[in-house]
């Protein structure tokens, strides 16, 4: 894996939660996204070569919903940049992690991602990551 791409954080009030991060970083988020997939709303900031990355629920039975009702608001997930996506999967699972998605699937910011369960990862919920190249 290349580095941090970027930290998932899941909030239950999104605009709330900007404001509250362009204050803690000193940076305004710089893109907004909406990810009707995965039913959530994204907001992202730059941290030097990292990314924090706001989820808000679009929907009550989305995975950032089920994941605050749970646990509350908090960190969501780390993802990694890898060069290739489908390479890394095939190597986590020979490794015995267990992939989320069979196949890469188009996430915010023109990524292609694939999360890997937190089970295997001592309850970290893990996303790869590669730039789309379309
Ligand atoms: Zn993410």
């Amino acid at each position: 894996m290349i580095r941090i791409e970027h930290i998932g954080i899941a909030v239950k009030d999104l605009a709330a939660a900007e404001e509250t991060y362009a204050r803690l970083l000193g940076t305004p988020c710089y893109k907004r996204e909406r990810v009707e997939s995965e039913g959530v709303v994204t907001a992202f900031f730059q941290v030097g070569p990292n990314k924090i990355e706001l989820l808000e629920s679009t929907r009550e039975d989305g995975p950032i919903a089920k994941a605050i009702a749970k646990r509350g608001e908090g960190v969501h997930h780390i993802a990694f940049e890898v060069a290739d996506i489908r390479a890394e999967m095939a190597r986590l699972t020979a490794e015995g992690f267990t992939l989320l998605n069979a196949e890469p699937k188009r996430g915010a910011d023109n990524k292609l991602v694939c999360f890997v369960h937190p089970r295997e990862a001592n309850g970290v919920l893990i996303e790869l990551t590669q730039e789309a190249r379309d």
